[in-house]
């Protein structure tokens, strides 16, 4: 692969986070950021590469609102051990995550959802940077697996910082934590990360809710406002002390700092999915409902313009074969939650977010299982 490397060196993106103004009463964010070409608003949501795959399922054929893509891929420790041991087969992935399938608008990275795998020792470490390299990624993204010790994940990244300059690759590199239940082991490794230096964060919340960690990340923000703070795996509701709240996980993590998300990857689901299962973001309330709440409060009506529902109902919505559905409704799930982060953005900008937040159903009970629900500071 060595000679692989030489001449692929692209131009050199710079990573800046503008903050144009933090709100009064959270630690939410109004921000922009720039990206090499690419530029966001924040706080905001980024497609994953899956979402963006739906439009052909779903027959869209619009654009589809990024800035940030993440290309978001199941790894699994057979498909490593190929990746790790056959030529062939680290080009087939190659081939599969390269960044020529999207536009040169929008700036990509690359989140690996480990399952069983923990990838360990500089040769393993060095095949996931390469990929990220040669398929052309504006940022390399340097995981901490599930279960890895922060000590070999401190160690991952330090290799990772020799690799770049090793190859003369000025690219931003992200750390990605894996959410922690402890809060001083989150704050710990946030201490460890940011004496080190950081420009960026990515904290896989792996499909849960992690308060302590979400914490931490606050108080890190707090203290350096410049660092862009991404959340992947992210799944539609959230739930709190075991408790499964209505409101939506991502809608609620500016609260925290977070400035973006990304929706979870998950395995298919062994018993095929019906539509009745789907879950579908609720404008209103903030929340994810499925098929027979939609029908039995509000009477099927999900009044959102994105250009998937163009102010059909549920069925509308749901109409055709379930992956045509399924992919529709992850494709309405990413339009309609980009259009209200935009006005909570506005609000951010303008004042009142907290009003508006206590002003949707999921949100306000969300702060009120927090114990944050309470008058403004
Ligand atoms: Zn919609």
């Amino acid at each position: 692969m060595g000679s692989g490397l030489k001449g692929l060196k692209g131009a050199l993106p710079d990573l800046t986070l503008k903050r144009l103004r933090v709100d009064d009463d959270t630690s939410a964010n109004a921000a922009t950021l720039e990206l090499g070409g690419a530029r966001g608003d924040l706080p905001t949501k980024f497609p994953t590469s899956t979402e963006l795959s739906s439009s052909k399922k779903a027959e869209f054929e619009g654009a589809i609102p990024s800035g940030v893509i993440v290309v978001s891929k199941l790894l699994y420790p057979d498909g490593f051990k190929r990746i790790l041991e056959e030529d062939s087969s680290f080009k087939a992935y190659l081939r599969g995550i390269s960044r020529k399938r999207y536009g040169e608008g929008d700036a990509v990275l690359l989140f690996m959802e480990f399952k069983g795998v923990a990838p360990e020792g500089v040769e393993e470490w060095r095949v996931l940077l390469d990929l990220q390299f040669l398929a052309g990624f504006d940022i390399i993204t340097v995981q901490q697996a599930e279960g890895q010790s922060d000590e070999d994940f401190l160690s991952f990244l330090k290799f990772s910082r020799r690799w770049c300059e090793e190859r003369g690759i000025d690219k931003p590199l992200m750390p990605v934590i894996c959410a922690k239940r402890d809060r001083g082991a989150a704050q710990g490794i946030l201490k460890a990360l940011a004496d080190s230096g950081l420009d960026c964060l990515g904290v896989d919340m792996r499909g849960g809710f992690y308060y302590h960690t979400l914490s931490a990340i606050e108080d890190l923000k707090r203290r350096s406002p410049e660092i862009w703070v991404h959340a992947f795996q992210v799944p539609p509701k959230l739930r709190l002390g075991g408790r499964l709240l209505s409101c939506a996980e991502g809608m609620v993590l500016p609260i925290f700092g977070v400035d973006s998300f990304s929706r979870w990857i998950v395995p298919p689901p062994p018993i095929p999915l019906t539509k009745d299962k789907i879950n579908i973001f609720d404008r209103e309330d903030w929340g994810f409902m499925k098929r027979g709440e939609w029908m039995e409060k509000r009477g099927g009506m999900l009044n959102c313009d994105c250009p998937i529902c163009m102010g059909s109902d549920v069925d509308g919505l749901l109409s055709g074969t379930v992956i045509r559905a399924l992919s529709r409704g992850k494709l309405h799930d990413h339009f309609s939650q980009r259009e209200e982060m935009e006005g909570a953005r506005r609000r951010i900008l303008e004042g009142g977010y907290r009003d508006l937040l206590i002003s949707k159903r999921g949100p306000r009970e969300f702060l009120e299982a927090l114990g944050r629900a309470g008058p403004a500071r």
